[in-house]
């Protein structure tokens, strides 16, 4: 999952980029409401962190112009005060949910992932498909109840397809959404990784789709 935040307060962007990365993100980070709308028009995110005072372009003025363009990825906006009319702007403008400057980061957190959660239409934050499930709050994934160890990416791999449950997911898409926009992109890792993964968790959880992708898809027979 790739998420983008858009922050001028360098050291606070700093901080939400990093917990972001410990919590499994692909982050990319932007400054001013010019780069972050471009960032956010042009990348696939799965979901944005957007300041409203910004220099340059304001957050508000950012969110309405992504929603006229029509990318419709999960924004949670971040608002300086307990200001109720900035609120209900960035609401009527697009926002998903909102958190008040200063926050808790585990607030930040938690609302993040049920707004990805909430976009894949996943109501809970444990995820399971078949013998495999994926607990978005720590991490961990297990295979008929066993712990498995997964690398970073190979867990943004699966996390990823888990979000996109009987989709057929290019290798160009999952390269776009694992790996930063500062990332030498070279989607042949992706079958690397589609391929630890088969040896962790079995070879028929994730199908190949000739020339279109891979999938993971819900049991059929547990109707
Ligand atoms: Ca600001």
């Amino acid at each position: 999952m790739r998420v983008l935040v858009v922050e001028d307060e360098v050291e606070l962007a700093k901080q939400v980029g990093r917990a972001l990365e410990e919590a499994g993100y692909t982050v990319d980070i932007s400054h001013d409401g010019e780069d972050g709308e471009f960032l956010g028009s042009t990348e696939p995110y799965d979901a944005v962190v957007l300041d409203l005072g910004l220099p340059k372009v304001d957050g508000l003025t950012v969110l309405d112009r992504w929603r006229k363009e029509g990318h419709s990825m999960p924004v949670l906006i971040l608002t300086a005060r307990e200001s109720w009319s900035e609120k209900v702007s960035g609401f009527d403008k697009g926002a998903d949910d909102y958190v008040t400057k200063p926050f808790n980061m585990e607030e930040l957190l938690a609302r993040l992932r049920a707004l990805i959660r909430r976009s894949a239409g996943r109501a809970t934050s444990i995820m399971d498909c078949g013998p495999v499930q994926l607990d978005t709050r720590s991490g961990k994934v297990s295979l008929d109840g066993m712990p498995v160890t997964l690398t970073a990416n190979e867990l943004k791999v699966l996390s990823y397809l888990m979000h996109h449950l009987d989709r057929v997911v290019s290798r160009t898409e999952l390269t776009e959404h694992i790996y930063d926009q500062d990332f030498d992109r070279d989607s042949n890792t992706i079958e690397v990784f589609i391929g630890r993964l088969r040896k962790k968790l079995g070879p028929d959880v994730i199908q190949t789709h000739r020339g279109r992708g891979y999938s993971l898809s819900s049991p059929r027979d547990i109707v």
